[in-house]
């Protein structure tokens, strides 16, 4: 099926894995996809795509996809059933859920994987029309921090940048960032970089972008925050700050100038277990250079103090006046290929379009876009993912709605979650597939479409509305997530409410109305035709903005004015006391587990990567953990044995690989696995309720063979 020579035509869209937002060309033979290449007229990837990409469409081909809705039956099995009835046990289910335990008994959890209109159909479906109170989505796990911590500093979530600046800094620093594997067609842009410019990755492990920088810092996890602190004290020192920008475009200095005056150096290196030279190296480099860019992914975010810490980054940027011209900023890379959308449009911890719940203003200007009364929105935002997590085992949530996600397999501390999902009266899974680890707990299973076979946008990581494209039949009866959403309205009771959300490109003339003078604003875009002729369009792109004769193209980099979304339009310098972590190795558990993307051809859960065998062909399909060769050799281990690793919360076993990328004293285990998160402890950022996954406790020990 994957022959492009006998297309007839092609066409482009927006690739549905990661949030680089890379577009595909896809080649079709009477409106069939047969097969595709990369976009060489996409501003994004520049004719580049990552194996993920390649293999999009075969991902769709396989036997484990939800072809029809299951209900799962008195004898506890999943029996296929029609979409009539499927609609019907849903409302019937959740109905009686909320009529037993009241309508805030009911939540969803949601994803960065769907539409950004579907995204914001299921958000005002559930909390305008059903009642649902408490809903999130994944994003939670991977990029929560970064929006705390940008609407914080800035005033609004609002990631600076764009791709050009991996090719015009002429110093870059990653922290707690892998691109060459998280994000390999961003790492192909920092490559084409001509300036031969400084790499800086600090990071615990020695991982492939840190093979390939001029300076790694390898310091002891979590200690990056005591690190930055140290490097914005010698910043200041040193002299290297932007007087200028400080006093006209900040506001802080002078407590964030008290608090890093008490991370010395030395002391700090010392406990990072760096090198003063090492460290000061750095600060020079970032010191003295005329384009610096700060990145970071999820070693800040998923930390039990990753806003600190992504704001600890941000504010060298702004120190130092690194941000709103080419090269520069405080960047936040995104994980999902719509994370970003689901940070505007899920309406679940912020009201529709990125507006407050708490607002008397921004609830009528939401109702007024939506065509809804007032009353309809509620005055409080929703709990967050872990909250909703505890609603469950406190017996206050009784339903759940899961939606192309798979918490089952990836909520920290995950043998925990699977009880707690069996504790729910109603478990609903909405997926392309029918065999994910959250699929083994529904009591009903609603069979979606996926990339290539519905319409919408996403947004990537630097702010552009991409376009998806039908160009695949769903297999069976799986329907679009957005038709499904659709269904549940009028089978609710809610038709008329949603009578204008008749397809994709009608609920984004809603989101336009409600995204009016938000930073965020796309009321200046003419439709789904534009944002495919200009190769995708960034935020903000208003009407004002169009109307002023400027071209999409031109409005790329945020902050070239200096002016931030706060009132008084300046960016605040926060900082904060150090924690200590949560679960440090000791005699019983004397490792630390570090948590993270395994390979390129991996993705999240698995869920669709292992769809493809050419995908699986390269990685290992055996879970393994990398440990440094002292501890093998103190350990009784050799490179290639089964090793048991045993947490406080559970164990797993995975073969060793003995290796120097990571430090006498830690391991790592790839998140892919299903057994990584049966090892993980539940603890949160206090501001963002992300998960911290990279740090717990464990040992290590052979599993003797028979
Ligand atoms: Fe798709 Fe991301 Fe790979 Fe680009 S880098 S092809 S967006 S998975």
């Amino acid at each position: 099926t994957h022959d492009s020579m006998s297309a007839d035509t092609t066409t482009t869209a927006t690739c549905g894995y990661c949030a680089t937002g890379c577009g595909l060309r896809l080649h079709l033979k009477d409106g069939e996809a047969v097969g595709l290449t990369p976009e060489t007229n996409y501003p994004v990837n520049l004719g580049m795509a990552c194996p993920k990409g390649w293999e999009a469409l075969r991902v769709l081909d396989s036997a484990e996809r939800a072809t029809q809705p299951l209900l799962r039956d008195s004898g506890g099995e999943l029996t296929p059933i029609t979409w009539d009835d499927a609609l019907t046990s849903f409302c019937e289910g959740m109905k009686s859920v909320q009529a037993k335990h009241g309508a805030e008994s009911v939540a969803f959890l949601s994803t960065g994987q769907i539409a950004c209109e579907e995204m914001a159909f299921l958000g005002a479906l559930a909390r305008f029309g059903m009642g649902i109170r408490h809903c999130d989505g994944n994003t939670r796990q991977c990029m929560a921090t970064a929006v705390t911590a940008y609407k914080e500093s800035f005033g609004f979530d609002a990631p600076p940048y764009t791709y050009d600046d991996f090719e015009q800094s002429d110093c870059m620093v990653f922290i707690g960032a892998n691109p060459c594997i998280g994000h390999p067609i961003m790492w192909e842009r920092v490559l084409r970089n001509p300036n031969n410019p400084e790499i800086i990755v600090i990071d615990p492990r020695r991982t492939e972008t840190a093979a390939a920088a001029t300076q790694h810092l390898q310091l002891q996890p979590k200690n990056d925050l005591p690190l930055l602190y140290a490097i914005a004290n010698e910043l200041i020192r040193r002299d290297y700050v932007d007087h200028d920008f400080v006093q006209n475009h900040t506001h802080g200095f002078e407590s964030l100038r008290d608090h890093v005056s008490t991370f010395e150096l030395e002391s700090v290196c010392q406990n990072a277990g760096l090198s003063v030279d090492a460290v000061s190296q750095a600060i020079e480099s970032i010191g003295r250079g005329n384009a610096v860019s700060l990145w970071w992914t999820m070693g800040v975010n998923q930390s039990y103090q990753g806003t600190r810490t992504a704001q600890a980054i941000i504010n060298i940027a702004l120190l130092t006046g690194n941000i709103g011209r080419p090269g520069t900023g405080a960047n936040s890379i995104t994980g999902q290929c719509n994370a970003m959308g689901s940070r505007l449009w899920s309406n679940t911890t912020n009201l529709f379009g990125h507006h407050s719940f708490e607002s008397d203003a921004d609830r009528a200007k939401v109702a007024e876009a939506l065509d809804i009364p007032v009353e309809r929105i509620p005055t409080t935002t929703s709990w967050k993912y872990n909250r909703i997590i505890e609603g469950i085992r406190n017996g206050e949530i009784k339903g759940l709605w899961v939606v192309a996600t798979n918490p089952a397999h990836s909520w920290i501390d995950q043998g925990d979650v699977r009880e707690l999902f069996d504790q729910l009266d109603f478990l609903v899974v909405q997926d392309m597939y029918q065999t994910t680890e959250t699929c083994a707990h529904a009591d009903l299973i609603l069979p979606s479409a996926g990339w290539g076979e519905k319409e919408g946008t996403f947004i990537n990581s630097e702010r552009r509305y991409g376009l998806l494209k039908k160009v695949r039949h769903a297999p069976g009866q799986a329907l679009a997530d957005f038709q499904i959403f659709r269904g549940i309205a009028h089978r609710w009771g809610l038709g008329d409410m949603f009578a204008e959300w008749t397809s994709p490109e009608a609920a984004f003339r809603i989101m336009q109305r409600a995204s009016r003078n938000q930073p965020s604003d796309i009321t200046g875009i003419d439709g789904y035709e534009q944002i495919d002729r200009c190769g995708g369009i960034q935020w903000p792109w208003s009407q004002e903005q169009a109307d002023g004769g400027f071209e999409p193209e031109q409005q790329r980099r945020l902050f070239a004015d200096g002016h931030f979304f706060h009132d008084d339009q300046r960016a605040r310098l926060i900082v904060d006391d150090i924690d200590l972590m949560p679960e440090p190795a000791d005699e019983d558990f004397p490792i630390v587990l570090l948590t993270g993307r395994g390979t390129v051809s991996q993705w999240h859960t698995q869920t669709r990567t292992r769809q493809s065998p050419l995908l699986r062909s390269l990685y290992p399909n055996q879970p393994y953990i990398e440990m440094n060769p002292r501890d093998g050799d103190a350990l009784g281990i050799d490179h290639g044995d089964l090793v048991r690793v045993q947490s406080r919360r559970g164990e797993a076993e995975a073969t060793a690989c003995l290796t120097h990328s990571v430090q006498s004293g830690q391991a790592f285990m790839p998140m892919h696995y299903d057994c990584t998160n049966r090892l993980t402890l539940s603890h949160f950022d206090p501001h963002s309720g992300q998960p911290s996954y990279k740090d717990c406790a464990v040992r290590i020990v052979p599993v003797l063979s028979s």
